[in-house]
């Protein structure tokens, strides 16, 4: 038995049961298990668990001790530790969810040396109790490794900032002889930076994997009627799968919940708001039971590791492009066809933008703010491959990738310069006149010749530029209006009633100094719905079948007795059901059909624990389907 191997390849096999590494989990794991420093960066879903579990057990076999995993999600501690349990690992949290005594017993553990893993919040770390067990454990070499998981929290450039992360600098400080490997899906510059100066990892060795996800598919529509497009683009496409709709405020994510379930598609909210109780049901039962939606705020998703959420869809703009890319991370883990959904219009630019001018902050971080806000608005209204200028973001050059809404279908173009020019001298014009500025819908009225109260009211069907836009209709201009403010040409000054001011290249713009090619708007209010290139029909089923498409009648039959099987089990042992196995690893036994434990053994994500747990229970179900 190859129980004590402390190899991390034979870890990987033995435990894990997966024959090989991905991307640079071999390099990072070698890396650590031996003692060096480590700063991971890899798309959600590359495999960073991996990256310190690995680790933690090779480093327990020789002798080391405990592997302290730091990490902000206590509600998902649970799972991540009957997961590690599944896998045979030793493994225990310690978070204010628990009883005295139920810590009591952790802590013994702790000190008997049991634990290969340890899960704690960093705010039970900053404890004066806690850092004692640890320096008793690291007097006696018992302190294998630091795990810092979700390391972009320390930084308030990324998107979770949380203050007690700031104090984990104190570990090197204090236990400079262990090492530690901090990990995050987290990548712009700015918050890279920040978490190596902020964790003092200077001499850490830095991993940064790619981080494109090339089995999400990037859709940004206009929206038109956002909860229709939504309910379109999930009966046509995701009928019975789950899924995540990011909404902003909570009140909405409620209604749609509810406006969802009446659709007879079956939704649960989740915000901050909510009891702590109802949130961690809602979010066990999103996780234990198949073909959910989940209707929430930016409060759900972290660490969320749920492998076949099918979609992800924005009825309300992120903050910013590393908000978005991690939100949709969510979607496909398991590496099947995924979509990223998003329904944008001119309204939720100004709303953000008014968040950001309304915020207590300082000047210098709302500019940083802003100017991601920016990078958001360009990536929505382009018109060339998405994936490229995501990439781009985070600083990696791809080529077009066939797997976007502007690949698959490149959206026209047209010269919007001069139509720009009429909107910009309009609202030059208007400020003029009035002394005032106005805001987007009176600009248009204007535009388009429409004599409203407040135009007869301010004497503005006057104007040289009334009724200059008539040529055009509403949804163009509202695209002029949108793609002027992501340029930067408009400002939008939430002090004043969200009213429009000229702004950087509106100077330049007018003078006819530059062209402006804009994508054309979307005249029919039809959900964003998009051609499949497969050829399929954009049916659910053709993309759900992802595991189920190499299997003939017999192995269907098989596949699902297993997976009725597992469900079983999984509520037997208050699991999520992928925590037992995951989908992949059931179609395989149901593709081979294994008739003893040694053809089983080489299924990959059969470890010898689960082996030995479930191997004859597997056997017998698949032989009897
Ligand atoms: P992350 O934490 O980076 O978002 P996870 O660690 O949860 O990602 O891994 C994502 C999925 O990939 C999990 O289902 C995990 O079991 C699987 N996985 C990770 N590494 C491997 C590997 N080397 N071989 C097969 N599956 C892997
Ligand atoms: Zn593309």
């Amino acid at each position: 038995m190859s129980d004590t191997s402390d190899s991390p390849f034979s870890i990987l096999q033995d435990v894990f049961g997966y024959p090989q590494f991905r991307g640079l989990q071999q390099e990072i794991v070698d890396h650590v298990s031996g003692g060096g420093d480590a700063l991971v960066l890899m798309p959600t879903g590359g495999g960073k668990s991996l990256c310190y579990q690995i680790p933690a057990i090779a480093r327990q076999r020789r002798g080391m001790g405990v592997t302290l995993v730091v990490s902000p999600l206590i509600a998902l501690m649970h799972d991540q530790v009957g997961a590690l349990h599944e896998l045979g690992v030793e493994a225990a949290f310690l978070n204010s969810s628990q009883t005295l005594d139920e810590a009591r017993e952790v802590e013994n553990k702790l000190w008997r040396g049991e634990l290969t893993c340890l899960y704690a919040a960093p705010e039970r770390i900053n404890t004066p109790r806690f850092l004692e067990q640890l320096d008793r454990l690291n007097a006696r070499g018992k302190l294998a490794l630091f795990a810092i998981d979700e390391a972009h929290c320390v930084s308030q450039w990324g998107h979770d900032f949380r203050p007690e992360y700031r104090a984990l600098a104190m570990l090197h400080e204090r236990y400079g002889n262990v090492p530690r490997i901090a990990l995050t899906a987290t990548a712009d510059a700015l918050t890279r930076e920040d978490i190596i100066e902020r964790l003092k990892l200077q001499e850490a060795r830095q991993f940064i994997s790619s981080f494109d996800r090339p089995n999400i598919r990037y859709r940004l529509v206009e929206k038109t009627d956002a909860k229709k497009q939504l309910l379109r683009f999930i009966q046509d496409e995701h009928e019975g799968e789950a899924g995540i709709v990011y909404c902003q405020s909570r009140k909405k994510v409620e209604e749609l919940a509810e406006w969802l379930s009446a659709q007879d598609i079956p939704a649960l909210p989740y915000h901050a708001g909510m009891p702590a109780a109802q949130r961690q049901q809602h979010q066990d039962r999103f996780l234990r039971e198949e073909g959910l939606v989940m209707t929430a705020t930016i409060a759900f998703g972290m660490g969320i590791d749920k492998p076949d959420v099918r979609f992800v869809a924005h009825l309300d703009l992120p903050k910013n492009i590393e908000g978005y890319y991690q939100e949709t991370g969510r979607a496909g883990r398991d590496g099947g066809a995924a979509d990223a959904w998003m329904a944008y219009g001119l309204s939720d630019v100004v709303n953000q933008r008014r968040m950001i001018d309304e915020s207590p902050a300082a000047d210098e971080y709302k500019q940083v703010m802003r100017g991601k806000l920016d990078a958001l608005l360009t990536l929505a209204e382009a018109a060339d491959c998405r994936r490229v200028r995501l990439l781009a973001y985070f600083g990696e050059q791809a080529g077009p990738c066939g797997n976007c809404d502007n690949c698959l279908q490149p959206p026209a173009t047209w010269d919007a310069t001069d139509a720009a020019r009429k909107v910009l001298s309009c609202v030059y014009r208007v400020q003029q006149h009035s002394g005032i500025s106005f805001g987007a819908g009176h600009i248009l009225d204007i535009l388009r010749g429409k004599t409203t109260d407040k135009v007869t009211q301010f004497g503005h069907e006057n104007l040289s530029t009334f009724g200059i836009g008539a040529d055009l209709g509403e949804v163009q201009w509202r695209g002029v209006l949108r793609q002027l403010i992501a340029l930067g040409a408009l400002e939008i000054d939430a002090e004043a009633f969200n009213t429009l001011r000229l702004a950087g290249p509106a100077r330049a713009i007018l003078k006819g100094e530059e062209t402006l090619f804009m994508r054309v708007s979307e005249k029919a209010p039809a959900g964003g719905r998009t051609r499949r290139s497969t050829g399929g029909t954009g049916s659910g089923t053709a993309r759900k079948a992802d595991h189920e498409a190499g299997l003939d009648a017999d192995g269907l039959r098989r596949y699902q007795a297993l997976k009725a099987w597992r469900a079983e089990v999984a509520r037997e042992h208050n699991l999520p059901a992928y925590v037992i196995f995951q989908n992949a690893t059931l179609a395989a036994v149901a593709q081979d059909d294994p008739r003893d434990l040694d053809a089983l053994a080489s299924i990959p994500g059969m470890g010898e624990k689960k082996l030995a747990a479930y191997g004859d229970e597997v056997l017998r179900v698949s032989a009897s389907a």
